[in-house]
């Protein structure tokens, strides 16, 4: 009887603020999708007091279109489709120029429950999350019993039902406004902002799963001296590294975006470190933690995925960070494949966890877990590689799980969404007999009598080093690195260089190459930095007795050639001067921090000059001229 009925099932109204005042559009660059479909996330460029926002439901097909009052759309119209989801379709479009209405519209299934379907604002990013509770007391907020920080920092929208019956519109053709063809002119099709040239706008098409991910960042809490990274969405990190000078613990979050007032700002975590999170790239935020305790730290997981808490591993002491406690439920602990060994367990409450890997082990810190039965484990255990676990308890609660592995020995692990489950997957590629047998290269000196240098232009690839109005440590390390290799190949030396290239290379293989090259000297070059433009000036630091003599002379031509303050000779505990074995140094050839000085380490006289400087200096040292 209702059949091909139209049917205007109800039409609510929500409104974020709403407001009389005419104001800024609301400039919408761009539509993202969680991986389960259950976050839509629209983008805006600009900041605006007022969001309006009118809902209407309608049937047939069933769809909710959300109507953005005073907005544009920076992008051509575009809609998506998905598989597998209670979501079907996503329409997004300019629907109207005058007024200037931004129209997205979800077309769902059966399943679907729009009374499930809640509207957040967040700065001014408009955040549609169905069926899923993103409130902040479920949140590490609270688990953390910190009191002090459970404000509302999400808006969030009411539904007020208004029965107006209005018919059911399709999206049409819109004469566009100046103002809009202007405003979107201005953007490129990524929704990124361009300077001039409009004609690189392209029109997306229809596009399918599999949808991006996405974390939106927009709260650091300093706990404890640790550190609470909060946010919406499905949180994910990529493996931290380490950098030098300072000691820095550095990981990237995929398609994070983080909020304008939290970018780049500097949380003191205590006395000497200090953390803080950037945009790296339009869709991937990086966090920088300062300290020199970077091997203490761990990323733990909230319960939700939605937090970090990046913990000292003694600041966590006697702290609870989730008020219910975990049993293992079931023990799997098998070997699939004579490279292949996986561990799963299954918990009666959602794990508390921290997964670290290092060189020769893997440690699983699992902080509301009672405890470990070893008789279960061994149950059902199959697997050499997983016979070797032992456990530790962790200070005042939980435990430590630790698996002796390999250096070869890839790590994956998972958790299940209700983080009650965790695999994980190690994969020891096998040795060949060939790599078995064959012994590790010797060292083939051309000549004994030749001596061989190491030079280690500092960072490079992600590493940037220090930076300023886009000049990097890196380049003019390279830079130096290569004059100096010149020089002394036309002496005769033997050299090797750690990187040839704008490559990321560990300090530990840094360390490696050295010794596996024989390295009877090695000096690392690199480029200082300071909080304020007025410092400059040069530096050489060393750590080993055997290397005192060399960076005295190193140290002493080095600051008579270039016209610069002398700071002197530091006993530093660096980690490539620290851990070589033949006399090393690591020289600070100048300040990018200081206007002047920067300006003249940009120019090829004083790299050059520098390189000749410390080629000398190594010269004198032995004893050739
Ligand atoms: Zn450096």
């Amino acid at each position: 009887m209702m059949k091909k009925l139209w049917l205007i099932f109800f039409i609510f109204i929500t409104t974020l603020f709403c407001s009389v005042h005419a104001e800024e559009s609301l400039k919408i660059t761009s539509i993202n999708f969680d991986n389960s479909d259950n976050i839509i996330f629209l983008t805006a460029a600009n900041k605006v007091q007022y969001i309006n926002v009118k809902s209407m439901k309608l049937s047939n097909p069933d769809r909710i279109s959300f109507d953005i009052d005073n907005a544009i759309l920076t992008q051509p119209n575009a809609s998506w489709t998905f598989k597998n989801s209670a979501i079907k379709q996503v329409k997004l479009s300019q629907f109207t120029t005058n007024p200037n209405v931004v129209r997205m519209v979800i077309i769902y299934n059966k399943n679907f429950n729009v009374n499930k379907l809640k509207l957040y604002r967040i700065d001014n990013n408009l955040i549609f999350s169905y069926n899923r509770n993103y409130y902040p007391q479920t949140n590490f907020a609270d688990v953390y019993n910190d009191k002090a920080s459970t404000y509302n920092y999400y808006e969030y929208a009411t539904y007020e039902e208004d029965m107006k019956n209005t018919p059911a519109q399709t999206t049409q053709e819109v004469v566009r406004s100046p103002e809009a063809i202007e405003i979107q002119k201005a953007f490129n099709s990524k929704g990124e902002l361009i300077k001039k040239d409009a004609s690189t706008i392209t029109i997306k098409k229809e596009r399918n799963n599999k949808l991006k991910s996405k974390f939106y960042v927009n709260r650091i809490d300093v706990k404890r001296g640790n550190a609470l990274i909060r946010g919406v969405g499905e949180i994910a990190i990529e493996k931290p590294f380490v950098v030098s000078e300072p000691s820095r613990l550095v990981f990237d979050m995929p398609n994070t975006y983080v909020a304008q007032e939290i970018r780049n700002k500097e949380y003191v975590l205590s006395e000497n470190e200090t953390i803080k999170i950037g945009q790296n790239e339009p869709t991937k935020a990086r966090i920088v933690v300062t300290s020199n305790d970077v091997d203490k730290f761990r990323p733990i997981y909230s319960y939700d995925r939605q937090s970090i808490f990046l913990a000292h591993d003694n600041r966590i002491l006697g702290m609870k960070l989730y008020d219910k406690t975990a049993a293992i439920y079931t023990y799997s602990a098998k070997k699939i494949n004579e490279e292949t060994d996986t561990l799963q367990f299954l918990f009666t409450e959602p794990i508390i966890h921290s997964i670290k890997k290092l060189n020769n082990k893997v440690e699983i810190n699992l902080y509301n877990c009672s405890g470990f039965n070893h008789e279960a484990y061994q149950k059902n255990l199959n697997s050499e590689v997983l016979a070797k676990l032992r456990t530790e308890a962790l200070p005042v609660y939980g435990i430590k799980l630790i698996i002796p592995i390999k250096k070869n020995t890839v790590l994956t692990y998972k958790e299940s969404f209700d983080n009650k489950q965790l695999q994980l997957t190690l994969i020891t590629p096998k040795e060949t007999e060939i790599t078995k047998s064959k012994p590790i290269p010797a060292i083939i000196k051309k000549n004994p009598n030749v001596k061989t240098i190491i030079i280690d232009p500092g960072h490079g690839g992600s590493d940037v080093g220090a930076t300023r109005e886009n000049i990097y440590e890196k380049d003019i390390t390279l830079d130096m690195s290569k004059r100096l290799e010149e020089i002394l190949k036309k002496k005769g030396y033997e050299v090797h260089m750690t990187r040839s290239k704008d490559t990321y290379v560990s300090l530990q293989d840094r360390v490696d190459f050295s010794e596996k090259n024989g390295g009877d000297l090695f000096i690392s070059i690199h480029v200082n930095s300071s909080v304020t433009p007025e410092g400059n000036g040069l530096e050489t630091h060393y750590y080993t007795p055997q290397s005192y003599e060399f960076a005295q002379i190193v140290h002493k031509e080095f600051a008579s050639a270039i016209n610069s303050k002398d700071r002197g000779l530091f006993k530093s505990k660096f980690y490539v001067i620290n851990h070589t074995t033949c006399p090393s140094i690591l020289v600070e050839t100048g300040f990018i921090s200081n206007p002047e000085e920067r300006k003249e380490l940009m120019t090829d006289q004083r790299r050059q000059k520098t390189a000749e400087a410390i080629a000398k200096g190594i010269m004198k040292y032995l004893g050739k001229n």
